[in-house]
């Protein structure tokens, strides 16, 4: 069970705990919110990171049993943001992907349907570069009919940027494996 824990936009405003931490990463409409209600356990839970100011805070959940928290980050892929939204976005995220000592992986999130681009290339390398473990996550699956679900699970598998995990907030098809990736990425680090 997720337990919101507040919204920052800067370091100093954190949360202070020594609770591992996953950020939660994909473009505007990846299904970021739908993915941690289903984690959640609620249905409301990512309710307050789609209010006004979402896209210049992070907003932290605590998972008590898992021993771990989740920070849910901005969207990134800006179609409907302003540039100052995307400065802000730049601003917050940037800052926490770089700077929080406490995050350990990333869950990246990306719909079947799209193909990866510079975005997730770029939370890719922060991976490495920062050694965090990474969680890639191809969301919506249920959307595909079987012959094209395969066909995109594959190229997306293809385009080298690793496995993706196929996931459906609808169905909750994913669910277990993504947690116990999560947990596996924990315990590694
Ligand atoms: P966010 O902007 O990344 O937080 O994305 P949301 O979770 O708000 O999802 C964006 C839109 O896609 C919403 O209309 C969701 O209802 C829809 N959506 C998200 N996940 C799924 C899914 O697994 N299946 C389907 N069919 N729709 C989804």
């Amino acid at each position: 069970m997720l337990e919101y824990a507040g919204s920052a936009a800067t370091p100093p405003e954190y949360p202070r705990w020594d609770l591992p931490e996953i950020a939660i990463v994909g473009r505007s409409n990846a299904g970021k919110s739908s993915l941690l209600n289903t984690l959640g356990g609620r249905h409301d839970l990512a309710r307050v990171s789609k209010t006004p100011g979402r896209t210049q805070r992070v907003h932290f959940f605590a998972e008590r049993r898992l021993g771990l928290a989740v920070a849910d980050l901005p969207g990134y892929g800006f179609a409907r943001a302003s540039k100052a939204e995307r400065e802000q976005f730049a601003a917050a995220a940037e800052r926490y992907l770089l700077e929080r000592e406490l995050l350990r992986g990333l869950v990246l999130l990306l719909d079947v349907r799209r193909t990866p681009e510079e975005d997730e290339r770029v939370i890719v390398d922060l991976a490495q570069s920062r050694r965090l473990g990474l969680v890639r996550v191809a969301t919506k699956v249920d959307k595909l009919g079987r012959t094209e679900r395969v066909r995109r699970l594959r190229e997306l598998d293809r385009a080298g940027l690793g496995p993706w995990l196929p996931f459906s907030a609808s169905t909750r098809e994913g669910r277990e494996a993504i947690v116990e990736a999560i947990t596996e990425l924990i315990s590694a680090s």
